[in-house]
């Protein structure tokens, strides 16, 4: 009889599993299906793991898209502040870089990942790797433990599911957690990939193209729905991604799920106003002379896979002198150099998703506890819940916040002593 047992060593897992041992829980286990855990954390922030994030706690919280208030409980008992004592402690140094985003110092995700694993083991919690959890055992609305796969029954006072979202799935995370929480009697909230690269109606050729310091709006049916100022690139033909674009998709998918009309406009020189703009054009238009062509002109605004485009936008042929073009002329590039608009068509699948939208509804699961409602000794933590932020270290915050909580609580009702700080 294990007095936890938790499914799914990702951040939240091993949180979970590590905070139950140091709390003095004798016997807990984590289950993981892969063969080893964490595979998901090691190819965060590009390899180099956005651990979590220095905002103060309401900018921080307004970084949660959903379910923020929820979350609130969690991240005040193990805040940004708490996990970047945590992993020092763990002896991975960290750096806070632009944005206050914290990486290790070290650059290596792995190194995050490593100290997490042994961290979770030297607090005397089991890890068994290999391990794909088919089922829960429930009875009399309490949970009994769990089987696996491979037919095996393990007993257990309380199980926690942290299994992750769906997004990624070659790193394990492909939702039968969810399958799981919905056999148990748990609402799930539909899922859709968020933080996800857009598909949009763009000409051939801008592949490879980053674009700095512009602002995406985006348009649902005509009307403002979102907007955003930083990086965005254009990773294959038609597909856009970086930051900016997956802050935006959020928006893009729920609106293209309801069947709306999703529309993207680019301001390329969001820093000048029109006004502004028209002046600069004129003083290049000066500098280089009526001779020289609109293509020189458009070498001076635009990267090079841009200018065609950009001059067939505006109806400028390349080869235009300088001084044949008129008022009305400036007046059509200014307005498409800050309002090239293109149609999103649609978003790329899960397996290209940072994280995943939706989940186990979170009002079926005490904010306080993060036990389930419904089945008494059942807990979730992580992705896997209706919860989901932005790019910046918000979503393994999330995971580490959760873990943290449901770890100690999960303790709580199996009554050992509470953590002592
Ligand atoms: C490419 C990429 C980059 C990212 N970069 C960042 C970043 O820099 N900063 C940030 O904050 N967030 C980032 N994220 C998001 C972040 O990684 C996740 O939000 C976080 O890992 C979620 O943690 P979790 O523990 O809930 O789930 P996961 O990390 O998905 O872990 C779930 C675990 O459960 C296991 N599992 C699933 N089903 C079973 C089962 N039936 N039995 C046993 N085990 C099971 C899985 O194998 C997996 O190991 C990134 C995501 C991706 C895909």
């Amino acid at each position: 009889m294990y007095d936890l047992i938790v499914v799914g060593g990702g951040p939240a897992g091993l949180m979970a599993a590590g905070t139950a041992a140091a709390a003095g829980a004798r016997r807990v286990l984590l289950l993981e299906k892969m063969e080893k855990p964490a595979r998901k954390l090691r190819i965060t922030g590009k390899g180099r793991c956005n651990v979590t994030n220095d905002r103060p706690r309401e900018e921080f919280l307004a970084k949660v898209r959903q379910g923020a208030d929820f979350f609130g409980t969690a991240f005040r008992m193990f805040d940004n502040r708490a996990a970047v004592r945590f992993i020092e402690m763990l002896g991975v140094p960290l750096a806070c870089e632009r944005g206050g985003r914290y990486f290790p110092a070290s650059g290596k995700a792995w190194d995050v990942a490593d100290a997490l694993v042994s961290w979770t083991s030297r607090s005397g919690a089991e890890i068994r790797c290999h391990a794909p959890v088919a089922s829960l055992r429930i009875e009399h609305n309490t949970v009994a433990g769990v089987v696996l796969e491979s037919g095996e029954r393990l007993e257990a006072r309380a199980v926690l599911l942290a299994t992750g979202g769906v997004s990624y799935p070659a790193t394990g995370s492909t939702g039968e957690g969810h399958e799981m929480a919905y056999k148990a009697g748990h609402r799930i909230e539909p899922l859709r990939p968020a933080l996800v690269p857009l598909e949009a109606e763009v000409p051939k050729g801008l592949k490879g193209l980053a674009l700095r310091n512009v602002e995406l709006s985006l348009l649902v049916n005509g009307s403002a729905a979102e907007r955003r100022f930083g990086e965005m690139e254009f990773t294959a033909e038609g597909v856009m991604g970086g930051a900016i674009v997956l802050q935006a998709s959020r928006t893009a998918v729920d609106a293209l799920s309801d069947g709306n009309r999703v529309e993207a406009v680019i301001d390329l020189k969001p820093a000048l106003s029109a006004e502004k703009l028209r002046n600069r054009i004129g003083r290049e238009m000066a500098s280089l002379g009526n001779e020289a062509s609109v293509k020189l002109l458009l070498q001076k605004l635009l990267p090079p896979q841009l200018r065609q485009i950009m001059a067939k936008k505006a109806a400028l042929p390349l080869s235009l002198p300088l001084g044949k073009l008129s008022a009305q002329d400036t007046e059509r590039l200014v307005s498409v150099l800050k309002g090239w608009r293109f149609p999103v068509r649609d978003y790329r699948p899960f397996t290209e998703a940072i994280v995943t939208a939706g989940g186990v509804d979170l009002s079926e699961v005490d904010s306080l506890t993060l036990e389930s409602r419904k089945i008494g000794g059942l807990y979730f933590a992580g992705e896997l819940l209706d919860i989901d932020a932005d790019t910046g270290g918000y979503n393994i915050q999330v995971a580490f916040s959760t873990g943290y909580l449901a770890g100690k609580s999960a303790v709580g009702t199996v009554g050992v002593p509470a953590h002592k700080n």
